[in-house]
């Protein structure tokens, strides 16, 4: 079944993982920038990231028919130091004239201190600036529901952000609920060990409906794996699940979410281009 990943963070993978995605039917991925594993010296890294995300991984992905796209942020473990997040916030608006550049993302919480709060509110001001979507990254473990809750409540409060452009991600079953009833998309990353896996990311699906919620590997430089999704298609079919719910799910929500953007489109594979 062919699906979108709206959630993989390719830099960190192999073109071994793009070739098993094109494989199991990926037509799409999309990229928010995030965290490294360690904190980036300056400005300059992000640069450098940032350029990667714009100009090589498309390219990359290319090569295995899977159209590449992206979102910007300074993510919020490095959003602790208020002046490199001043600086990244600086470069940020030339890369949002690039052409697979969807939004801003993964913005959120970590620890839900005060700078990272703040560092969240600036890519809000960004966003609304220059009419972006929002993908947003959610605390895990203990930080979760009240990390969410913060989240939810500023975006909701804020006049300016209309609820269906914002992605809300790494939900869990006891914060979905708040994240639909605010009009939010709500993002189920499927992990291998940790954290929600497709059989978890079933039950909440069977519980609320497919409504407004999307699933993604989240695949990174840790565990993780680049298909999740299929994965998660096989769950659902495991249990009894007709293509036709498991497809809204993998592939309408996800095209309805990112089709808000006028830069997000799928590859015309009727057509005779040659890749890459
Ligand atoms: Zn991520």
């Amino acid at each position: 079944m062919e699906y979108l990943d709206l959630h993989a963070h390719m830099v960190s993978r192999t073109t071994d993982d793009y070739r098993a995605m094109a494989l199991t039917g990926c037509v799409a991925v999309t990229e928010p920038a995030f965290w490294a594993g360690y904190d980036r010296p300056g400005v300059e890294a992000f640069v450098d990231y940032f350029n990667r995300l714009v100009d090589f991984e498309p390219q990359r992905a290319a090569q295995y028919g899977i159209a590449h796209f992206t979102w910007m942020c300074l993510n919020p473990k490095e959003a602790e130091d208020r002046e490199l997040t001043r600086r990244v916030l600086d470069v940020i608006p030339s890369y949002l004239e690039r052409p697979n550049v969807l939004g801003i993302g993964e913005i959120g919480l970590n620890r839900v201190t005060r700078n990272e709060l703040a560092g969240f509110k600036d890519h809000v001001d960004l966003a609304m600036e220059h009419d972006q979507l929002i993908h947003v990254h959610t605390p895990h473990l203990e930080d979760k529901w009240k990390g969410t809750k913060v989240i939810v409540d500023t975006l909701a409060a804020d006049q300016r952000i209309t609820p269906r452009r914002v992605m809300v991600d790494h939900a869990e079953e006891h914060t979905v609920e708040m994240i639909l009833a605010d009009g939010f998309w709500a993002g189920l990353t499927l992990y291998p060990v940790t954290k929600v896996g497709p059989s978890r990311a079933i039950d909440i699906i069977e519980i609320h409906g497919p409504e407004r919620i999307c699933v993604a590997s989240a695949c990174d430089w840790g565990e993780s794996r680049p298909t999740a999704i299929p994965e998660f298609v096989l769950e659902m079919r495991r249990r009894g699940h007709p293509d036709s719910l498991i497809r809204k799910v993998v592939y309408d929500n996800p095209i309805e979410l990112l089709s808000q953007s006028p830069k997000f489109g799928l590859p015309d594979r009727e057509a005779s281009v040659a890749w890459g």
